[in-house]
């Protein structure tokens, strides 16, 4: 995710200012050009949440003196979605939070909050109050007995993890980056793959909600069910999260094993291989028939770390920089797609790795592209992929990207995508640069066919009339939404694209 004239909008004019406040503003502009700015990996080590706390608490006594940020332009990290809200707000406690709401509700400002823009549609832009969570990172308390965890809803997946670690416990899935904040990837139900797992939201058991008032709203299992059921895949379009309690399990480590395999062995296999792995997943590239096989198995067995400059080596170098020459070429010369994506497909080789989980789901993706995604009954897996890849390669398009097949048990989350359907999850991937569209909205068809949902955090073309249909319990969440924001306060043009107005049947 990208600011543009961030700290320079910010400041109006940098005479009078305190030199301790000039420092804290250029750290943080450093601070932000390392972890908001686009072209930073995914995996790097972002340093501790304390400096990253306490830098904020710097930034946020300068800004109590320049309240308003004018003018930043806000990007997605895949670099196709901008916004220019309004005003940009960074809280650094839940009160300042709340204010900050109340304040530009008040003044009939509409509100989304963003975590680390890694959603593929316009979902966080606003002309309005855009509430950048990164200054809420901090753990809260972790209860190794109980496995709870409670966190600051800002706090990032891939800090997270060693903070779990240190206390013996573990998110009990993840999907395949961890740069996520935790409100982010729980508002658009993020998962991972494993038939017995569900996503991420389903391990939440309470949340504590800021409405438009700035009224903080505490939603547990016993106090609030049905807001909880609600507020656990939300699109934003609740209130804002401040904090989130997670069951996580014990500390595990993954034995992840690659390996490429013949499509048609993959699809013939399909169930044996879901159900008898604890993850699975495969990766295929239209015009070929190698699918790259995942499997993944829980263990108590000791961890193995990769040594780093290896990892380094074989995700920096072989899997994104390869990758990102060939996806040029073909940019360049889209006929050549079919034969690069064969030389893709003949270079995938078997791998192993072995060690703590949170080190294992998270991959890196420097290469930028764009992505839809649906749900579908499980029983369908097959017929859609290979209806899906007959799309591409009878009408010769060049998708220099593979689909990605993965699975996820059912839950009760009101708008998860896996809602009382144990099901498979179709990604279909186009690079940064290059047409989407007809091939998005023919898969889309595709996908329609099985009453597919999509993905909430990447491209579709759904409204709230073809998607209320597909969620049995649309209607309790509507009733939620007109309970907690009924001036919809927190609603943006996505939001009413998709979800529709207030009080809407
Ligand atoms: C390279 C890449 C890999 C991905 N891999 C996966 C994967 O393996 N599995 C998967 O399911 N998805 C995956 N995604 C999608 C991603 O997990 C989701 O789009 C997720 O929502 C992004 O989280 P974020 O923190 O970036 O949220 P943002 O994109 O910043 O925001 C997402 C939504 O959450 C809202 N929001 C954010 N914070 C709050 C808050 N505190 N309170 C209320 N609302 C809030 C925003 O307003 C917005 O509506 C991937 C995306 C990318 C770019």
């Amino acid at each position: 995710m990208r600011w543009r004239n961030s700290t320079e909008a910010v400041i109006p004019s940098r005479a009078g200012y305190p030199t301790a406040i000039l420092t804290s503003l250029n750290r943080y502009k450093a601070m932000s050009n390392y972890h908001l700015m686009s072209d930073t990996p995914d995996n790097l080590d972002y340093g501790t949440v304390g400096q990253a706390v306490s830098t904020a608490d710097a930034v946020a006594r300068a800004r109590s003196r320049v309240r308003a940020v004018p003018m930043a332009t806000w990007t997605n990290w895949a670099g196709d979605q901008h916004c220019t809200p309004a005003e940009v707000v960074r809280p650094t406690s839940e009160a300042e939070l709340a204010r900050a709401v109340a304040r530009a509700t008040a003044r009939g400002l509409e509100v989304r909050a963003v975590g680390s823009g890694h959603s593929f549609t316009d979902m966080v832009c606003t002309g309005g109050l855009l509430v950048d969570m990164s200054g809420l990172q901090r753990v809260v308390d972790i209860n190794p007995g109980s496995g709870l965890v409670t966190v600051e809803a800002g706090i990032r997946l891939h800090q997270l993890g060693p903070r779990n670690a240190a206390h013996g416990l573990a998110l009990e899935n993840q999907g395949d980056i961890d740069a996520q904040t935790l409100a982010g990837a729980l508002a658009t139900a993020t998962h991972g793959t494993g038939v017995r797992f569900g996503n991420l939201s389903t391990r939440v058991t309470a949340m504590r909600l800021v409405t438009a008032s700035g009224e903080v709203v505490e939603l547990t299992r016993e106090t609030e069910p049905e807001a909880l059921l609600a507020a656990r895949v939300s699109l934003g379009a609740l209130g804002i999260v401040s904090q989130v309690t997670l069951e996580c399990v014990p500390l595990y480590t993954l034995m992840r094993h690659d390996r490429p395999l013949p499509l048609a062995e993959a699809l013939d296999r399909l169930d044996e291989q879901a159900d008898g792995h604890d993850h699975f997943e495969f990766f295929v590239w239209p015009y070929t028939r190698t699918a790259l096989c995942r499997f993944s198995r829980r263990t108590d067995d000791a961890p193995r770390p990769t040594p780093r400059w290896r990892r380094e080596l074989q995700e920096r170098l072989v899997e994104n920089h390869a990758l990102s020459l060939i996806c040029r070429s073909g940019r360049r010369f889209p006929s050549q797609v079919p034969r690069l994506n064969r030389v893709i497909a003949g270079a995938m080789s078997e791998s192993h790795v072995q060690d703590h989980a949170y080190r294992v789901y998270a991959t890196r993706r420097d290469v930028r592209f764009t992505e839809t995604e649906y749900a579908i009954p499980r029983e369908h897996a097959r017929a859609a992929l290979e209806r899906s890849m007959d799309l591409v390669e009878q009408s010769r398009l060049p998708i220099l990207f593979p689909f990605e097949v993965r699975f996820a048990r059912s839950d009760d989350a009101f708008l998860s995508t896996a809602y009382e359907t144990d099901t498979c999850y179709i990604a279909a991937h186009q690079y940064a640069g290059m047409d989407h569209q007809p091939f998005f909205r023919r898969f889309e068809e595709i996908m329609d066919s099985y009453g597919g949902r999509p993905h909430w955090g990447k491209r579709h073309s759904q409204t709230a009339a073809t998607l209320r249909e597909r969620y049995p319990q649309w209607d309790r969440f509507q009733a939620v939404r007109a309970r907690l924001d009924p001036d919809a306060a927190f609603a943006n043009d996505h939001i009413r694209r998709v979800l529709g107005p207030i009080g809407a049947p």
